[in-house]
């Protein structure tokens, strides 16, 4: 049986499979991981998918040598709605993709515990995001599901409800797919963390760095909107703002995790005037940006 080469292909193959099969969103990684790795790899299959309790890494692969199998583990006190899911299909990634090469499996998690500096580190990691990304939310359903309509808060609520994802998971997909000119931007104590412009808007160079104050208009208006967790309205701000030649319409979401502040922000009124083309960063290596103390997805 031939095997596909890369993250997305895999991801593509097993979500048809679970479709074909007559199942629905969300994508099963459970039972997917269980039933598939036994057909395929009889010799080394994942026997066993189960909680553990070690603080500070969401999820492990590793070997059961009396067994010969694998064995996926998750951290089950993590309260984010979709994050089990996708550290699920994270470690099924590993498996699949990167088993041959680290016989001692994998431990993904907090970046002060573990070594995520070698690029080969930050080549798996990033590998088995894409993989995640695509199992659970295929392009083409994606597309779908968003296309032809304003993308706002609640639309990418539902997207995160359908496939058992993060909202910062779906958002991330939607930049990805998206020909409009948006961001998301991730703050804290009033800083950027990190921002993930879509292809569009890094034409545009909108990107901000990790450590940028965090806009002070923003921040007044957030402040006034206490107690409504989400704002399902944009507000249009001028132009300098987040972007120095473009006003932008501007959705937030005060996290109740980290203290974190989401911002989703677009740029209605870009021309085709673009720079030239930067080269292209995976929005999926953002996700494996543990250092900033939370975790591939969110
Ligand atoms: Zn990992």
């Amino acid at each position: 049986m031939s095997e596909p080469t890369t993250p997305p292909a895999w991801g593509n193959e097993l979500a048809k499979l679970w479709l074909k099969a007559g199942q629905d969103f969300p994508i099963g990684v459970k039972e997917i991981a269980l039933e598939v790795t036994k057909v395929r790899y009889p010799n080394d299959p994942v026997g066993a998918i189960k909680a553990h309790g070690i603080a500070g890494i969401d999820g492990m692969l590793s070997k059961r040598k009396s067994k010969g199998d694998w064995c996926i583990s998750y951290d089950e006190t993590v309260t984010i709605p979709g994050r089990i899911n996708f550290t699920l299909g994270h470690e099924l990634g590993h498996y699949l993709l990167h088993r041959r090469f680290r016989e001692e499996g994998f431990r993904c998690g907090q970046a002060d515990m573990l070594d995520y500096e070698s690029p080969e580190s930050r080549k798996f990691e990033a590998e088995a995001n894409k993989f995640a990304s695509y199992l659970l939310m295929p392009a083409d359903d994606f597309r779908a599901q968003v296309g032809g309509q304003p993308v706002t808060l609640d639309l990418l609520g539902h997207c995160a409800n359908r496939y058992g994802t993060s909202f910062t998971a779906a958002a991330l997909k939607w930049l990805e797919l998206t020909d409009q000119a948006a961001l998301l931007a991730v703050a804290r104590d009033d800083f950027i963390c990190w921002s993930y412009p879509s292809r569009r808007a890094r034409n545009l160079r909108a990107y901000l760095r990790p450590g940028t104050p965090v806009p002070q208009s923003s921040l007044d208006r957030l402040n006034s909107i206490v107690g409504i967790n989400r704002k399902n309205q944009g507000f249009r701000v001028r132009t300098g703002v987040w972007h120095p030649e473009l006003e932008a319409e501007e959705f937030a979401i005060l996290s109740d995790h980290f203290e974190m502040t989401i911002f989703l922000v677009q740029f209605p009124l870009a021309g085709m005037a673009e720079h030239e083309e930067e080269k292209e960063q995976d929005a999926f290596t953002f996700l494996s940006d543990r250092a900033q103390g939370f975790n591939w997805t969110r």
